[in-house]
């Protein structure tokens, strides 16, 4: 149910079924350690990484398995104290093929050993760009950018303006909210952590009037800290998409195809914060996450700390299993997230959710013609022509796709979500924006 508020907020987007109250009163809990972990070694987007272990190595919990000299990547690390069984390729949660290190768990998993005594205000700003690469952190709302290269924006574009997106506007999601009831204050130093890294002189943190407890919270913890502040946002989806979210609390508008240091505003994920903390402060890889499993398919919806690499199958037993008929298994929420053929695959850094709708509970409408009602347009909060780059693409007209916004496209299914005509139009701006590319390279 759409909730009217006078937050704020921006143009388009829709309000689709929040289902959040299976889970949101869940305490994040440990997941077991399960008996092997498949850690893929690229998990992030950027150059690939090489692997640093070979069958038979003995690794430590946080120790560093996989990297790469390039910039724009991220390290990977063993979720588990134990012995690679082997290396090999797997099929990742988007279908496609990628290698990953199987580690067989040791029977006693000691705990990471935390770093003591870290002085986090005399940290300098380079100090901690040099820690998110470390410690291999990525963005960890579903994009999984390389954090530390988020860190280092170009020279002639000065940050003043760090935002936390703890909108978690996906339905059914709620860790980033458990997060904030549990871990304000952690949350609070990532955020002034992130504000060091960039010389940013205000850090706003961002979270949808359905969360007003975490508001509060995070208000708490954010007392007497100079430049941090909360803001509440509309309820509404995308609000947490970079560009919504940038122009609802400052009013910028990036312009098409650049970035957010366009308008001096870096964004990162509530997640990500608190990971930085957690480096910076424990000296803690990103070796686990929390997530959400949830949706009426499962019997007990909850919010875990899970390991990196754990496979789907583990977390859905220790949630008490699958419940009625399985319709669909997702690996993110609803809007975004991609349908998995089994539970199979494992959780990666990226990962904020496992979500299981039941049979009945998927609207499996055949694609018709459309109907012109203009329904797509009105929603989509980049302002482009959803139906014409359908049209287009159809027609294989892929300079007028471009015309109409495809490369603008960041696939956010507003545009399908209120189609009456069960229009895919994802599918269709994916494809067009893949040969618009594949012609420029030509
Ligand atoms: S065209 Fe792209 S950006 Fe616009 S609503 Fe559809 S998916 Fe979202
Ligand atoms: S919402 Fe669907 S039916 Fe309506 S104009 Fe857009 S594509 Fe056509």
């Amino acid at each position: 149910m759409a909730i009217k508020t006078d937050h704020k907020t921006f143009k388009g987007g829709v309000h689709p079924p929040y289902n959040k109250e299976m889970a949101s009163s869940q305490p994040i809990k440990a997941a077991p350690v399960p008996a092997e972990v498949i850690i893929p070694l690229s998990q992030h987007i950027g150059a690939p990484n090489e692997v640093l272990v070979s069958p038979g190595d003995k690794v430590t919990v946080g120790q560093k398995i996989g990297g790469s000299e390039a910039f724009v990547s991220a390290a990977v690390h063993s979720s588990v104290a134990g012995t690679v069984k082997s290396i090999t390729e797997i099929t990742g949660f988007t279908g496609a093929m990628v290698k990953a290190v199987i580690i067989e768990s040791a029977p006693e998993q000691p705990e990471f050993e935390k770093k003591a005594g870290a002085d986090l205000d005399a940290v300098t700003g380079d100090r901690v760009r040099e820690i998110a690469r470390e410690a291999g952190l990525v963005g960890m709302g579903g994009a999984a950018f390389p954090t530390h290269v988020k860190l280092a924006p170009p020279q002639d574009k000065a940050i003043d303006t760090v935002i936390i997106n703890a909108c978690e506007c996906e339905p059914f999601l709620t860790c980033d909210h458990r997060l904030m009831l549990e871990r304000a204050s952690d949350l609070v130093s990532g955020v002034k952590l992130l504000m060091k890294a960039v010389g940013a002189k205000s850090g706003i943190v961002g979270i949808e009037a359905n969360k007003m407890d975490a508001v509060d919270e995070v208000r708490k913890a954010a007392e007497g800290e100079p430049g941090v502040s909360v803001e509440v946002l509309e309820v509404k989806y995308p609000e947490g998409a970079e560009k919504m979210l940038i122009y609802a609390l400052t009013g910028r508008k990036v312009p098409p195809g650049k970035l957010p240091s366009e308008v001096s505003c870096l964004v990162q994920n509530a997640g990500t914060a608190l990971a930085l903390y957690e480096a910076a402060a424990w000296g803690k890889p990103l070796y686990e996450r929390v997530l959400t499993i949830t949706g009426p398919g499962i019997k007990q919806p909850c919010n875990l700390l899970a390991k990196i690499g754990t496979p789907i199958s583990t977390l859905v037993d220790f949630c008490g299993g699958f419940r009625g008929e399985a319709g669909k298994l997702i690996l993110g929420g609803p809007m975004t997230g991609w349908a998995q053929k089994d539970a199979s695959a494992p959780i990666v850094k990226g990962t904020s959710g496992v979500l299981v709708l039941t049979a009945d509970a998927i609207d499996v409408g055949i694609e018709q013609e459309c109907v012109r009602c203009g329904k797509c347009v009105d929603a989509c909060p980049m302002f482009l022509l959803p139906n014409f780059i359908v049209q287009y693409t159809k027609r294989e007209e892929w300079d007028k796709a471009e015309m109409s916004g495809a490369l603008d496209c960041f696939e956010c299914g507003c545009c399908s979500f209120v189609c009456p005509a069960y229009i895919p139009h994802v599918s269709y701006a994916r494809e067009a924006k893949a040969e618009i590319a594949a012609l420029r390279k030509r």
